[in-house]
């Protein structure tokens, strides 16, 4: 057996024996809680040199400017379209599924973590994408801020000529040392997914009492699952065929330390660095284009988000009564495209950006405290389907790089 498959094997089998273990000894899991904190700190560590140097080697690989324009095009266009049929996904399985109908809404309250949230809109999302301080965006793991930063600032160097050479070769190093990183860090995943998942497990009660939860709005965890499965084994594996002509479930297989780290950690910017590696070392997907989409994928593609941001905000409103007619779903398909993009990949952070989906149509935010108790393990769940989107995205983009950008000429 390959390496690679082994530490694939190892990191299910963390997967396994955390759920067994959160699930029959409960609380008690919580005493490994550091184990899953260090491995999530290992990965996070790793992130802000990624994402400066991932951009920066990125863009200036993809040649002059207006290349650097056309393959962000098709990048900006594969991540609008794709994030636009997860949400229609969404929006027909809670349409048929009706998982609130005769659900009461009665007694809930605002959650303290969505409070005070209520002003938050579409300016808050533009405003963010720039920050007067960017050694206070690292500190606060800003990702969007450094984007754009380093988009600017590698776009740049492409032009400067002599000058430019040994700042991008600097930054290509850093790079290369910080997968190198990577390559280490991945030897401890295996005890690091068990770790998260069983104090994790554990946190909520053990199993019988996450699934006591779980039963009491199964209907809505069952749309968000079902519309989440339907968007990420039908719908994004037909792209990665009828563009790349790829075998999706080798790609699958490929990407899988990604999306079983994406599980265990329910973000998708701590689980970039492995994104990457899976992306450029397993799936051979150039590394130009990996280090040019996936960093911003991480950050702004966001499937899975906006398919259960616009489940929850139908299921809200049909616990508390009020139908949706075809304009407002289209207000919500819009909104909730927008609040994935607004979310940051950092657990649970679609929780909050859905008060923008729900105000944009006059729904309760009260019904937010009906998501609330397993809406950890809803996150991990379209995490995956974040970083699968994204990894599906970087094998798409780099084909029609190809076609389109350098004309079949890749040396
Ligand atoms: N946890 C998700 C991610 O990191 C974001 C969310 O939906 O809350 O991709």
């Amino acid at each position: 057996m390959n390496k690679n498959n082994l530490l694939l094997y190892l990191m299910i089998a963390g997967i396994l024996l955390g759920t067994f273990c959160g699930w029959f000894f409960g609380r008690e899991m919580q005493a490994v809680d550091w184990v899953g904190e260090i491995f999530l700190d290992l990965l996070k560590m790793l992130v802000i040199p990624l994402i400066i140097s991932s951009m920066i080697v990125g863009i200036s690989g993809l040649g002059d400017i207006r290349k650097v324009g056309k393959t962000g095009l098709i990048t900006l266009i594969y991540f609008t379209a794709t994030t636009a049929v997860s949400v229609a996904i969404g929006l027909l399985v809670v349409n048929l599924l009706e998982p609130g109908a005769g659900v009461s809404l009665a007694g809930q309250q605002v959650p303290e973590r969505v409070a005070g949230k209520e002003s938050l809109g579409i300016t808050d999302i533009l405003k963010s994408f720039v920050s007067p301080n960017l050694v206070h965006s690292m500190a606060e793991m800003e990702i969007l801020p450094l984007i754009i930063f380093s988009l600017f600032f590698g776009g740049v160097l492409t032009t400067l000529g002599e000058k430019g050479r040994p700042v991008i070769a600097f930054f290509d190093g850093v790079n290369e040392a910080v997968m190198k990183i990577v390559h280490l860090v991945m030897y401890v995943a295996p005890v690091g997914v068990f770790a998260l998942i069983a104090s994790k497990l554990g946190e909520a009660g053990g199993g019988e009492l996450f699934f006591a939860e779980l039963m009491k709005v199964g209907k809505y965890a069952l749309a968000v699952v079902l519309g989440l499965l339907l968007h990420a084994t039908v719908a994004l594996p037909l792209i990665l065929m009828l563009v790349t002509k790829r075998n999706p479930l080798l790609y699958l297989k490929n990407a899988s330390e990604a999306l079983t780290t994406a599980f265990s950690t329910a973000s998708s910017s701590a689980t970039l660095p492995v994104t990457i590696e899976c992306a450029e070392e397993r799936n051979k997907v150039s590394r130009k284009t990996s280090l040019f989409v996936l960093p911003i994928g991480a950050t702004v593609n966001m499937d899975g988000t906006a398919l259960y941001e616009s489940v929850a905000a139908l299921f809200i409103a049909q616990m508390a009564g009020i139908s949706l007619g075809f304009g407002d779903q289209m207000v919500v398909f819009i909104t909730a495209t927008l609040a994935a993009i607004g979310a940051a990949g950092i657990p649970e952070a679609g929780l909050v950006t859905m008060v923008m989906v729900l105000e944009s149509v006059g729904l309760p935010l009260e019904g937010i405290a009906m998501l609330l108790s397993i809406d950890w393990f809803l996150d991990r769940c379209r995490t995956v389907t974040n970083v699968w989107g994204d990894s599906i995205g970087a094998a798409v983009v780099d084909t029609l790089e190809e076609k389109f950008v350098e004309g079949g000429n890749r040396p």
